[in-house]
């Protein structure tokens, strides 16, 4: 199987049957992400445990490849530090952008390289994960407030 093909798969499994899609209560984040280009359109919420992201769900509409990339992030980001997600963020953003090989650690998300031949679609793909630098800002702001 071509490479390309095992990634078109991933996408299309992930448009399908997105996971971690649905509400989150109660949440320390909720932003809404929309892509006004192609129409998507997402409710993000995180609900963090210290500096991880202890659970993280999303609702909305929108292309395969926008669903598909929001179902791929919450897989990869689940669990992780600020810090992490922030290097992955990082990591997908030179996929989406870069000529560059899929660099190690970035697991699935490598099936994301191939929007980057569709430069009208990087932005399906990007939305899930500026909503997510958002909701991490937020729920930062909610933590100071914290009297631990
Ligand atoms: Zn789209």
């Amino acid at each position: 199987m071509e490479l390309t093909d095992l990634y078109r798969d991933v996408i299309l499994d992930h448009n399908r049957k997105p996971r971690n899609f649905g509400p989150l209560a109660p949440a320390d984040a909720s932003v809404e992400g929309l892509n006004p280009l192609c129409g998507d359109r997402l409710t993000l919420r995180l609900r963090m445990d210290g500096d991880r992201i202890a659970e993280i769900r999303f609702e909305g509409q929108g292309c395969a490849i926008s669903t598909a990339s929001a179902s791929l992030m919450t897989e990869a980001v689940k669990g992780r530090t600020r810090a992490e997600a922030q290097a992955l963020f990082d990591g997908v953003h030179r996929l989406l952008t870069d000529d560059a090989a899929p660099s190690e650690g970035l697991g699935k998300l490598a099936a994301l390289s191939g929007v980057r031949e569709y430069p009208a679609r990087v932005k399906c793909a990007s939305l899930c994960w500026h909503t997510l630098a958002s909701a991490l800002h937020c729920s930062g702001r909610a933590a100071s407030v914290s009297t631990e």
